[in-house]
């Protein structure tokens, strides 16, 4: 191999909006059989619209909104968002903490609040009444994600946030797919969530509910198979995959933090970049060898 020639892949590449770490990495990109890819922010938008299920939606969206503006999730930033729109200036929070993969916590008009998933709230020792667990059960249904909101020892309310998919994400598994890859979506998101992406992207394997700390261990099983795996992320939560996989590809509309953990860069946030990236690949070394 000549580096002369991997670098005039790697050129082509920036013209293609992929930015590539070194030329080394493409090496890997040609052996990739499996493609794993996270839900949120790199098959979906990640510009979530949040509708609000309970009795007294302004003082919900009041104290979700002040826990959640501390965080960079993609759905933190929709719930401040509509929160900061609806009751204008939001309450300062004491105590933040971000259970990853969960939601988040803390101290808003001296109450104890949290955000997130029904477990993180049972693990703060709330209770959840019957018409919360109900509308949990039929936003999840409804393929949207529930944000549980609740303070002083009860579930108060519900937040039914929705993303949308990328107009670009089934093309792009549909030339995955013609290049003999296989896709898997993962998220920490829960199962009827990733099956309806999955469905709506054309997936057939789902991995869901995985919490952040996780998604690493599940690049690691797939290798021990005897794969060779490409990992697309955008999150924080991302990073340790991105960097155990053969080939981590981050969406450049995402965190530094991925972005560091990756050999490529899709500047554009375009999962079709992904594509063209493996295909650029095999092409260059086509040429070397
Ligand atoms: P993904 O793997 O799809 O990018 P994450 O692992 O970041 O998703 O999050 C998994 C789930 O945890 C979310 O679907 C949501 O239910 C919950 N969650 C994570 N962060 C927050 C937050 N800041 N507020 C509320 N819920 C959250
Ligand atoms: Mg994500």
């Amino acid at each position: 191999a000549t580096p002369t020639a991997l670098l005039v892949g790697t050129g082509r590449g920036a013209q293609l909006g992929i930015l590539v770490k070194g030329p080394e990495v493409l090496e890997s990109t040609r052996r990739v059989d499996t493609v794993l890819l996270d839900k949120t922010g790199t098959v979906t938008t990640g510009r979530m619209s949040v509708e609000v299920v309970g009795d007294d939606a302004d003082e919900l969206l009041r104290v979700a909104g002040a826990l959640e503006a501390a965080s960079e999730h993609p759905i933190a930033k929709a719930v401040a968002r509509a929160a900061a729109d609806r009751v204008g200036t939001l309450p300062p929070v004491d105590g933040f903490a971000n259970a990853e993969g969960l939601g988040v916590t803390g101290t808003v008009d001296g109450r104890d609040a949290v955000a997130g998933r029904l477990r993180l709230l049972e693990r703060h020792g709330l209770t959840a009444p019957e018409p919360v667990t109900r509308a949990v059960a039929d936003i999840e249904a409804a393929g949207r994600t529930a944000v549980v909101v609740g303070w002083d020892g009860r579930a108060r309310g519900v937040l039914a946030v929705a993303d949308t998919v990328k107009p670009t994400s089934r093309e792009a598994i549909r030339r995955l797919r013609e290049l003999g890859l296989y896709p898997v979506l993962l998220t920490g998101d829960n199962a009827v969530v990733a099956d309806a992406v999955a469905a709506e992207v054309g997936i057939e394997q789902t991995i869901a509910e995985v919490l952040p700390a996780d998604k690493v261990d599940v690049v690691k099983k797939l290798q021990a198979e005897g794969r060779v795996v490409a990992m697309v992320g955008d999150g924080v939560n991302d990073a340790a995959a991105l960097a155990q996989a053969d080939l981590g590809l981050a969406m450049g509309t995402g965190t530094d933090v991925a972005i560091e953990a990756s050999d490529l860069t899709l500047v554009r946030g375009d999962l079709r970049a992904a594509v063209d990236a493996i295909r650029l690949s095999r092409r260059t070394l086509r040429t070397i060898h």
